[in-house]
């Protein structure tokens, strides 16, 4: 933390909304398995006289989010027209909100988990607004290299929220854990298309002790903006400790590199020459406060504190189990079959590690094995039918492979071994390593792990390693 004092980072972060529909047209937002410029119309490609019109769904959802983000909602919203030329920004502008944004003055609590602890942190949210994306460019090799670059428009026109914080974060650790709890709060919300690619779009803006401040612009992956700022930070100290200025510029994050390169130096906001978008109406949204306030749904930590005393599990546990919406909901309908405490355990821990080794969401477990399967094995370990290496060992099948519990159990031969076969097995190693033997009798405490380890193979983890321990030392002595 020392190292990196007077370093301050505000983030603006584009999220996708998951309408059915963009935001001033009704082209579909499913675009993502279709040909380029298929999703097109009129509106969205910026044709002469094409008319936007407010999509209400968006601006709901955008409204939840700003409530869901302790932000006040303000009494007139209105369009602007932000001016500037590029070519996947085919009307000239984009429509965006300016001067009046739906939301102001929110808070997000964050646990910064870096150096050990766990330090409580406050990010104040700025503004919430809401404007469309542009289409997309797409280059042939790197940005800085491509001899050319071909233009989509399918994206033209996609709702966007943008939450822009204060800045307030310290560290690109303190980023990333940022943008995870804003990912998990959206994800409750049901309002963001999170699971798809570049949904989550971020403009870093950084700076240290002695330098003006750089903005990373359109960061598009959670690692990149951790990545982005980090090489950031070393480039503007060395700046600084060399004595040169850190000009305040736009730049780009190459995530193939890991490094930022400069763009252009930083325009002014009165360069984008704002004014009212004509063709759109303030927007009044007091009258639909109450009404959403009520659709928004238990959040993460009112969730964490609720697990935790209702189900009696650790802070750490509760806090991995109510991230995801998805696996908070698994977590309760085991719980409410099984042993909460084995529960949180076995998805806490090993579930969700299962999941992060195959790089799969819990959506897309939930399809190979459901709460009811879960609960089963569960209780196949509960009752001493299987191992917890047996347990892990049909949970790791089933990600891979579907099919149930009982028949892997069968097909695999993973029912644990009563303590007659264990005896058998460890007094097979018993003769076998009469040195480690003679070892741990004369005090090496290590020669006992060595004998469970032969035990274990021999058995084929059908028995407890502790119950394997508790039995081994018995026999020995005798
Ligand atoms: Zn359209
Ligand atoms: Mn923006």
């Amino acid at each position: 933390m020392e190292s990196e004092s007077g370093v301050k980072i505000g983030l603006e972060c584009h999220a996708q909304l998951l309408t059915r529909t963009k935001l001033f047209c009704s082209c579909s937002t499913d675009y993502q398995n279709s040909e380029p410029n298929t999703h097109v119309c009129a509106t969205c490609l910026g044709l002469p006289g094409a008319l936007p019109v407010v999509n209400g769904q968006a601006l709901r959802y955008g409204i939840k989010i700003a409530l869901a983000l302790g932000c006040t909602i303000q009494p007139e919203a209105i369009f602007y027209r932000k001016n500037y030329y590029y070519p996947d920004l085919p009307r000239g502008f984009q429509i965006t909100q300016y001067d009046f944004p739906i939301a102001l003055n929110g808070l997000v609590t964050i646990e910064n988990t870096e150096n050990g602890g766990a330090k409580e942190r406050a990010v104040r949210i700025r503004r919430v607004h809401m404007e469309d994306d542009p289409g997309r460019l797409v280059y042939k090799g790197t940005i800085d290299t491509a001899k050319y670059s071909l233009v989509d428009y399918n994206r033209s026109g996609m709702p966007l929220v943008e939450i822009v914080t204060e800045p307030d974060l310290r560290s690109p650790k303190e980023a990333r854990i940022f943008l995870g709890k804003l990912r998990s709060i959206l994800g409750y919300l049901g309002v963001f298309a999170g699971d798809l690619e570049g949904a989550m779009r971020v403009d870093a803006n950084i700076s240290v002790a002695g330098g003006d401040r750089a903005e990373v612009k359109n960061i598009s992956s959670y690692k990149g903006v951790e990545r982005a700022l980090a090489f950031e930070i070393t480039r503007q100290k060395n700046l600084v400790r060399r004595g040169l200025v850190v000009t305040q510029e736009t730049r780009h994050f190459d995530e193939v590199r890991g490094i930022t390169i400069s763009m252009r130096t930083k325009e002014f906001e009165h360069d984008y020459r704002y004014f009212p978008e004509p063709d759109l109406v303030p927007l009044h949204i007091l009258g639909l406060v109450e009404e959403l306030k009520r659709e928004i749904p238990e959040l993460p930590d009112e969730k964490r504190i609720r697990f935790a005393t209702q189900y009696s599990i650790t802070m750490e546990h509760a806090n991995a189990l109510t991230y995801d919406i998805t696996i908070a909901n698994f977590y309760e309908e085991v719980a409410s079959k099984i042993d909460p405490k084995l529960s949180a355990v076995w998805i806490a821990d090993v579930l969700k590690g299962e999941l992060n080794y195959r790089s799969i969401t819990m959506r897309e477990a939930s399809e190979r094995i459901s709460t009811d399967e879960f609960v089963s094995i569960l209780s196949y370990l509960k009752k001493g039918v299987i191992t917890e290496r047996g347990a892990t060992e049909i949970l790791r099948e089933m990600l891979d492979h579907g099919g149930d519990p009982e028949a892997i159990i069968k097909n695999k031969g993973l029912a644990s071994i009563g303590s007659e076969e264990i005896e058998t097995a460890i007094l097979k190693v018993i003769d076998e390593n009469e040195s480690a033997v003679d070892d741990y009798k004369a005090g090496k405490k290590e020669s006992l792990n060595f004998l469970v380890g032969h035990v274990m193979k021999h058995t084929r983890g059908r028995a407890e390693p502790k119950e394997v321990r508790r039995m081994l030392k018995g026999l020995i002595k005798e």
